[in-house]
Parts: structure tokens; sequence; C-alpha cells
């Protein structure tokens, strides 16, 4: 495991109480003043190109630190977020973030591509489409848009529409957790993205399971056949870096490589990173 830094899923309270109703409804109504009181922020997980080894981009989560409750998972408070119209908000300040990082990481000599979780359901929201696209245009911003959740599907015209305006502004589109719901080939029907990004579920089994294996291979071909680079998502072992090296996955992300790091320690990541992966090339030429 090459993950240093943060350990970021400190959980001081019991996950089925925090699930109940009464709990929800506290946390939807403390979201309204999180943003406002700096107590969101993201952290960054690298991604590594199997050919060479290089971190070109990596992923903004977002973090939750409660002043009373502690660490909020995303997993929670996103689809309270989605549920309430909050989203919209969380997703720009985002975006804004995002961009701010970007431009500090420059200055400190480090060229990421930053990937943005979308919720699918944004993408029927016209204010945000021109906000995305006003933000987007105005800076030198090179961003990758994540496009998570099944919504998207509800309503396809709109979800197309957006797509092609994000990408006509040099966005570039990766659908995430391919995979993991049941609708995933529909996805590929309905969405021209740059990048499948393949759910974990398909990924951590790989080093033991043959039909995962095939799985998997069969999915690759199929997105590089539709013009996709492809990511696998919760890669752990060295062993799963190996197969998905074999079977022609172009970049891996996971907990082998690095966890989600806040942004001083992500800048570190990529300086000591960039002076090892010279001399540890991953995949043999073949
Ligand atoms: P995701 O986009 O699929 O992100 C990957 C999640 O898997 C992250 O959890 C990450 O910390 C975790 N992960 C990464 N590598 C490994 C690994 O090797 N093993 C294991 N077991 N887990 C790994 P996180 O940060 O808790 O985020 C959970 C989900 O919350 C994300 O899934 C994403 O769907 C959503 N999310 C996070 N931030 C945002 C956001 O700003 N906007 C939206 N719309 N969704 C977000
Ligand atoms: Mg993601
Ligand atoms: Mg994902
Ligand atoms: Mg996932």
């Amino acid at each position: 495991d090459r993950a240093g830094g943060a350990v970021d899923r400190v959980c001081v309270y019991d996950e089925a109480t925090f699930a109940s109703a009464d709990n929800n409804l506290a946390l939807m109504t403390e979201m309204i003043d999180a943003l406002g009181r700096n107590e969101i922020s993201l952290h960054y997980q690298p991604k590594m190109q199997t050919a060479d080894g290089q971190v070109t981009s990596v992923e903004a989560l977002c973090r939750w630190h409660h002043p009373i409750r502690g660490f909020v998972p995303p997993d929670l408070f996103i689809p309270i977020a989605e549920q309430t119209g909050q989203i919209r908000a969380l997703t720009e300040w985002s975006i804004l973030r995002a961009i701010q990082d970007q431009i500090r990481l420059r200055a400190s000599g480090h060229d990421v591509t930053i990937a943005l979780n979308i919720s699918g359901r944004l993408l029927a929201d016209d204010a945000f489409k021109d906000k995305v696209i006003q933000f987007a245009s105005a800076v030198d911003a090179d961003l990758c848009l994540e496009i998570t959740e099944t919504a998207v599907i509800d309503n396809p015209d709109k979800a197309r529409s957006a797509i092609a305006a994000f990408r006509a502004v040099g966005l570039k589109i990766s659908i995430d957790d391919y995979g993991s719901g049941l609708s995933s080939l529909a996805y590929l029907k309905l969405l021209n993205a740059d990048e499948l990004k393949i759910d974990r579920s398909l990924v951590t089994e790989l080093a033991d399971s043959q039909r995962d294996r095939l799985i998997m291979k069969s999915t690759i071909d199929l997105a590089h056949s539709l013009g996709m680079s492809v990511v696998a998502e919760g890669v752990e072992t060295e062993a799963i870096v190996a197969c998905l090296s074999l079977l022609g996955c172009d970049v891996i992300q996971g907990y082998w490589l690095s966890r989600p790091l806040p942004l001083v320690a992500l800048a570190t990541f990529l300086d000591e990173h960039a002076a090892t992966s010279l001399d540890t090339p991953l995949r043999q030429a073949s």
C-alpha cells in the first residue's frame, strides 16, 4: 500500500442511528450553512496511467467536517443534497474551488486534469449548465466531469444536449461507477463520453475471478471501440494492478496508489511520485 497522509474516514457515530429520518432532517438543515461556514472541503485522489506510470489527473471528492458530528461521509450527505436541491450550490462551489486549486497546483509545477463528480440529475438543470459553461470558458481550466447515478436516463434529451455543450467548451466527460447499476449499457448508448470509469465492484475480485476478468476485458474492449479511455476505480492491490495492465486498462485509481488527499498532501504526493515513477515502468512492452 503506497497510500500516505490523511486518513479521512474517522467516524465517531453509529451508522444505523445516523441514517434515521430525524437525523436526515437535521443534516438537511445543517447542510444549508455548511458551505458558508467553511465546513466543506475537497480532497483529491490521483489516477495513474498504466502505460507509463504517470499521474495526469486527480478526482475531487467532497468532505464535510461537521463541528459536532465530526466527519460526515459523502455517501450520506450527497443523496440528501440531491433531494433538497442543495447539490447545485455544492457542485458549483466544488467547481470553483477545483479551478482555484488547479491554479495553485500549476504554480507549483503540477499539471493535472481535475475530475469532478456531477450528479446525473443536474444535467437537466439549465441554470447549472449555463453556470458551468461560464466558469469553464472564463478560465483556462482542465476539468473532467464524472457523471454519477442513474437519474440522467429520466431526461435523455436534456442530458445529451448538456453533455454536448460541456464538450464543446473543452470539458471532458466520464461515465462514473460503470457496471454498478442496471442501466449501464443504456448510459453508453445515451452519452458521448471521453472516459469510462469502471465501478469498484467489478475490480475488487479481479485477481481471483476468471469471470470478472472476462467481463472486464470485454468492457475495456467495448469502451475502446467507442473511443473512450478506461479507468478502474477501487484498485487496492498489486495483483489487481497487474491484471488491469494485462487487460489493457488505461488508468487505475485506488488505495494502492493513494487515498484521497488534501491539496497540500497531493502536491507532495505528485512531487514524490514523479521522482519514483521514472524508474519503475508498470506495463512491459508487449
Ligand atoms: P465515487 O465517485 O465512485 O468515488 C470513489 C469513492 O471510493 C470515494 O469515496 C473514494 O474515497 C473511495 N475509494 C477510492 N479508492 C478506493 C479503494 O481502493 N478502496 C475503497 N474501498 N474505496 C476507495 P467517497 O469519497 O466516500 O465518495 C463516495 C461517493 O460520493 C463518490 O463515489 C461520489 O459518487 C460521491 N461524491 C463525492 N464527492 C462528490 C461531489 O462533490 N459531488 C457529487 N455529486 N458526488 C460526490
Ligand atoms: Mg467519481
Ligand atoms: Mg466512481
Ligand atoms: Mg464507485
